[in-house]
Parts: C-alpha cells; sequence; structure tokens
C-alpha cells in the first residue's frame, strides 16, 4: 500500500500561558511522562536559584547546570543514567533548554522544555547548540515530549532580550527565500509542508501588532518559535530557519564574540538579506517589526563599525559550507559589499 501520509515526531503537550510551571506536575502524571520514577530538573546558572526556590515543592530533584557548554551536557547525562530518573524538565532560557535536550538524548529519557524567556527557536526544535573549546557546535537531538512556555516568567525575566527571539522567528523568512533560491539554482528540493510552518509562524510574529510584553503577543511569538522548530523537524535540517539570515550571525559571532544576542542577530541579519535580494516591500515589514520592538537594524544598532560589518558579511557563507543563500549566489567582491552595506545603512535609516 503507498503511504498516505507521513508520520511527524511532535511533542505530546503545548502549554503556553500566564502560570503554565505550576501545572508542570500535573502534566507529567497526567500524560504518563512519569508513572512513578525520579525526575530531575536542570536549572541554569544564572537564573537557577530563583526558578528552583519557585517551583511547586516535590517537583523532583533539582540540579543545577554549571553552564550552557558540551561539558555540562555530558555531565547531566551521566547524572540523568546515574541516578535512573525516568523524565528530566529543562527550566530556563535556551541555553538550558539545549544543555537539558542533549543530556535527555544521551541519557535515554523523555524531556520536557520550560522556557522562561523567548530568545530563539529551540525550544522545541531536534538540535541542540552548544558552546565548547573552540566555538559551538549544533547536535541532533530528539525534540522535547513536551514543551511549556510559562508568560509570567518570560514578561519577568531580567534584561530587554527576554522576546529576542522575535528577530528568530522573523527571519524564518528570510531562510525560507533563500531554500526557494536554492531550489532555482542548485534544484535543491524544498519541503512545502516545513515552509508552510516556517513561513506561517514569521508572519505571526510579524502581522501581530504588540505591544510586546502582552499575553497575545507573547502568546503568538511563543507558539511561532514552536512552530519553526518543529518545521526542522519536518525538515530534518535547519533549512527551514536558517539561511543567509544565520550565516550572517554566526560570522559575527565568531569575529566578534558578545556583540548581541541570537535572535537579535538574526533579525539583523534577515532583514540585510531580504534587502539584498531586492524585496522591498518584506524588507519595510522586517524593519518595522524590528524597530517596534526595539532590536536591531543596523550595524550601528550593534556598536559596529560599517567596515566590520561587511567583513562579518565576507565571512559569512564560509560559517556554513554548502547551505546556498542570496550570500552565494550574489558572491560579492570586498567592494561590492562596502557598497551595498553603504547603501543598506542609507536605505534603513532614511
Ligand atoms: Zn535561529
Amino acid at each position: 500500500m503507498p503511504l498516505l501520509a507521513r508520520m511527524l515526531a511532535a511533542p505530546l503537550v503545548i502549554d503556553v500561558r500566564p502560570g503554565a510551571i505550576a501545572g508542570l506536575a500535573a502534566l507529567l502524571t497526567d500524560r504518563k511522562i512519569v508513572s512513578d520514577g525520579r525526575v530531575a530538573i536542570a536549572v541554569g546558572p544564572g537564573q537557577g536559584d530563583a526558578i528552583a526556590g519557585a517551583l511547586p515543592p516535590g517537583l523532583g530533584d533539582v540540579i543545577k547546570l554549571p553552564d550552557g557548554g558540551d561539558d555540562s551536557a555530558v555531565g547531566l547525562g551521566r547524572d540523568l543514567r546515574a541516578g535512573r530518573y525516568e523524565a528530566v524538565d529543562g527550566i530556563g532560557g535556551g541555553k538550558t533548554i539545549d544543555v537539558t535536550k542533549l543530556a535527555a538524548h544521551v541519557a535515554g529519557i523523555p524531556m520536557v522544555a520550560v522556557a522562561t524567556s523567548l530568545a530563539h527557536d529551540g525550544i522545541a526544535s531536534p538540535v541542540s547548540t552548544l558552546a565548547h573549546e573552540s566555538g559551538s557546535g549544533s547536535y541532533g537531538v530528539v525534540p522535547p515530549v513536551a514543551v511549556v512556555v510559562d508568560l509570567d516568567r518570560v514578561r519577568r525575566a531580567p534584561g530587554p532580550l527576554s522576546t529576542a527571539g522575535i528577530g528568530d522567528a522573523i527571519s524564518n523568512l528570510s531562510a525560507v527565500a533563500d531554500w526557494e533560491l536554492s531550489a532555482a539554482d542548485t534544484r535543491e528540493a524544498v519541503d512545502g509542508l516545513a515552509a508552510a510552518m516556517a513561513r506561517s509562524a514569521a508572519h505571526a510574529v510579524l502581522h501581530e501588532p504588540g505591544p510586546g510584553n502582552t499575553d497575545e503577543f507573547l502568546t503568538v511569538l511563543a507558539e511561532a518559535l514552536i512552530m519553526s522548530g518543529m518545521a526542522m523537524a519536518v525538515a530534518g535540517s535547519s533549512r527551514p530557519a536558517s539561511g543567509g539570515d544565520h550565516e550572517i550571525m554566526h560570522a559575527i559571532n565568531q569575529l566578534y564574540p558578545g556583540t548581541a544576542s541570537h535572535g537579535e542577530l538574526a533579525g539583523l541579519g534577515a532583514l540585510f538579506c531580504t534587502h539584498l535580494r531586492g524585496d522591498l516591500a518584506k524588507a519595510e515589514l522586517i524593519s518595522a517589526c524590528l524597530a517596534r520592538h526595539g532590536l536591531p537594524r543596523t550595524p550601528a544598532d550593534l556598536g559596529m563599525s560599517h567596515a566590520d560589518f561587511a567583513k562579518a558579511i565576507a565571512h559569512a557563507p564560509e560559517t556554513r559550507p554548502g547551505r546556498y543563500t542570496i550570500l552565494e549566489r550574489l558572491a560579492m567582491s570586498e567592494a561590492e559589499i562596502a557598497d551595498r552595506v553603504e547603501e543598506y545603512a542609507r536605505a534603513i535609516a532614511g
């Protein structure tokens, strides 16, 4: 019999609402993620103590991660096996969730992602990005069995970056456009379902007016980031959510570490690539969305000179060999890049 539909690995539960952490224990037992076994709760080094202190009593054994590196993931994986845990909750920002995802994967137990910030689309994705001694690496992992986003926690998260995932979500528009460019130029196959999920998620954020701290906007953003992660699971790669935009993000991270967060750089990279593609109507929409939410749009917004930004654009294709985007199509010389950066900065400012 021919295959009439494809089966997708997807989380059993998606729970996005204010106070969602209070329902965590019930979620684990009601959905039979745990029966009578032990639950580990991984929290990060920064907000970990505050998060652990506010958890309902008896939820599980709290394990504090030393950092967001791959050694932390290996260590947590060992602790999970040694403690014979039945499931692990990763509660925190993107780094804590990424470490916990890989640890749960190597320990072979289900993982519940509990997001307290909306900084990037790793919440529900099958990818764990971790720092190591020579930069950072991305590892394919089993996606979370449940995804919980506590909107109260997101709103109270320290720093203005807890919603930088706005930039990561709308970068899907650029990533999918790059994918279609590659289909035209290199005959790379586009997965229509993954593209539909990634693009719809981006459009939801692009057109939801805000303000950015309302339940309504944060719900749209959380759902968009979850859908982006699932689009990657459907595609079997990061392609629907990572094009020239993310090459620029990786390049800035490699050349000028600590400049800005993943979401901020992905959003700016998407705006620059959309401008390069000549899609000025889309660029205007993306620019307005980034501005509305206080995210950077120009090299100056990042505190970077045009010359340093141009260096990052030249380096960007090397960060992701084999991925064809607008940057690979244009294959610009250094002089061309310098001209395009000047022209871009004028257009955005103007
Ligand atoms: Zn991203």
